[in-house]
């Protein structure tokens, strides 16, 4: 019940664990999806074609009959939809995201903070703000903290003395776009242009690179389920 607002669905035949619990206080365990070529459906062990979302057929399921993963969910949104009771919602975990980091590496955050104007965004004719080369990195505490040419600065609204930001970002916020650019490499004069719109049609189908990575990246790219 933590998770998200659902409530828990009893379908146990088609979940390992969900089976696992039915099997052991004897609730009923009701097939609803078959897969071609596997007749060997038993109440009393699990088998992992049980979970076979790609291949499995919803039975015993009424007009839902013989329909795969995807159109079974589509349908019955569909019906619930129309008798007002539900609909289709996109569920992240991901709700609260702390990108800034005390070190080195990383993107500096463009943000002035100044006494009289508050925080400031760097303008964009100083971006992008460079990391500096002489750091001296220690293993304690953020390099660029201990630099003052490198937070000492005026403020871009009201010109007074300033202090440079100097946490970096998380590199989850970079590459949750750096990937756009492979879609138009040879333009000089702008990060992306209309071509990413051609090459992310419909979304990001597939990212590689394990799915804690996927999750960030593909969150931020308004994508389809990745299949990685
Ligand atoms: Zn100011």
């Amino acid at each position: 019940m933590s998770y998200g607002d659902g409530a828990v669905m009893a379908v146990p035949a088609h979940d390992e664990r969900d089976f696992a619990f039915a099997l052991k206080y004897n609730l009923p365990i009701k097939q609803v999806v078959a897969v071609d070529g596997e007749t060997s459906f038993s109440h009393e062990a699990w088998a992992e074609w049980y979970a076979d979302k790609q291949r499995g057929k919803l039975v015993n399921s009424g007009k839902y009959d013989g329909l795969g993963y995807e159109a079974a969910v589509d349908a019955i949104a569909a019906d619930l939809a129309a008798k007002g009771l539900g609909d289709k919602k996109v569920q992240f975990r991901l709700r609260d995201w702390g990108i800034s980091r005390q070190r080195y590496w990383g993107c500096p955050i463009p943000i002035i903070h100044c006494k009289t104007c508050g925080d400031v965004p760097v303008p964009d004719e100083q971006l992008p703000v460079v990391l500096p080369e002489n750091v001296e990195i220690t293993g304690a505490g953020s390099p660029l903290a201990k630099m003052p040419e490198f937070y000492e600065c005026k403020c871009p609204k009201c010109g007074g003395d300033a202090r440079r930001e100097t946490d970096t970002m998380d590199t989850f916020f970079e590459s949750s776009w750096y990937f756009l650019r492979y879609a138009c490499p040879d333009n000089a004069t702008a990060m992306v242009d209309e071509r990413v719109a051609y090459w992310c049609k419909g979304g990001i189908d597939q990212y590689i690179g394990g799915i804690e990575h996927a999750i960030l990246h593909l969150a931020t790219s308004a994508s389809r389920s990745p299949t990685c």
